[in-house]
């Protein structure tokens, strides 16, 4: 299968982001404070409000705002993120992003519940806010090999394997897997795994003369008529069900793996995941994995969401 499962659960060395190193550099709320404060405005410098022009501005005693060194005109540097109107502590956030960061599959509220002492209901509000940090618009890029492949999530349990269902795949939720072979993934959970459905989604996000690598299975047909008459996709099947599996590159192993860790992380550490918020658990997912090379803690990728994002 995908290098997934070869390399486990285990963050590479250049994304680990010790305990240690954590409560060093994160010891408590003001540190939380401070170093968001910096990340949105450089050396606490930005245009104050009322002086029109750029000036220092100094932490307020007791309080979560800075003000400015000539006026004191007060700002807020949680204005506009996620964390602006919660009441749990910002450290309480960032061990949650933190342990977020920590494994390729993720961690469970129940565990956040269990270290922090934070209510269930309180720990599975922050990673459902964690989760809108984590979801990206990614689109393929290159004239690549792109490997798609549909899995199907949760719902009554069928004999056989899910490749056997078709159209609404019984109470189960069909997803659609784009992976780009040492590139990016996307996942998207759809309605009805059907052609109608899926073409759209493949147009826009895998670029024409794209070599596409899938099974068998039906959705897939109208792929063909796609690269005429003008440059489409260049369309290899392979033919799992006479368990034919890797001929040369014609393989859907990349897709495989990242539905292996997908099954593991969500069986495993999530358990129950509804249709409702299963696109926010894929996109966690696909934020991890369309990382996993670069050489940066993959919490502080999370963390960098925070001020990239705020409004
Ligand atoms: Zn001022």
């Amino acid at each position: 299968m995908g290098d997934i499962q070869g390399r486990n659960n285990v963050l590479s060395q250049a994304q680990k982001y010790t305990v240690a190193q954590f409560n060093e550099e994160f010891l408590d709320d003001d540190a939380c404070l401070s170093y968001i404060m910096n990340e949105r405005h450089p050396g606490n410098v930005l245009t104050c409000d009322k002086c029109k022009v750029e000036r220092k501005h100094y932490r307020i005693t007791g309080r979560k705002v800075y003000g400015c060194d000539h006026c004191g005109t007060q700002i807020s540097p949680l204005a506009g993120t996620i964390f602006e109107k919660s009441s749990t502590s910002l450290k309480m956030w960032f061990h949650a992003m933190f342990q977020m960061g920590s494994t390729k599959c993720g961690i469970s509220a129940k565990q956040i519940q269990r270290e922090t002492g934070v209510t269930y209901k309180t720990a599975w509000r922050m990673f459902k806010q964690i989760r809108t940090l984590m979801s990206e618009d990614v689109q393929l890029e290159g004239d690549s090999a792109v490997e798609i492949d549909e899995m199907y999530h949760g719902g009554r349990r069928k004999g056989g394997t899910g490749r056997k269902l078709v159209g609404d795949g019984g109470n189960k939720t069909p997803v659609l897997g784009m992976v780009e072979r040492g590139g990016k993934v996307i996942a998207k959970t759809l309605k009805h795994a059907r052609g109608s459905e899926v073409l759209p989604i493949i147009q826009k996000k895998v670029l024409p003369m794209s070599t596409i690598f899938t099974d068998e299975a039906k959705i897939y047909d109208a792929l063909e008529y796609m690269t005429q008459p003008k440059p489409g996709y260049r369309h290899r099947r392979i033919n799992h069900s006479e368990a034919v599996y890797v001929m040369g590159d014609v393989h859907t192993n990349t897709i495989e793996g990242f539905w292996s860790l997908i099954k593991r992380g969500i069986g495993g550490t999530h358990h129950m995941v509804s249709a409702k918020y299963l696109q926010e658990y894929l996109n966690e997912y696909s934020f991890r994995y369309n990382r996993r090379d670069v050489p940066k803690p993959m919490f502080r990728m999370i963390l960098d969401q925070v001020s990239e994002r705020a409004e």
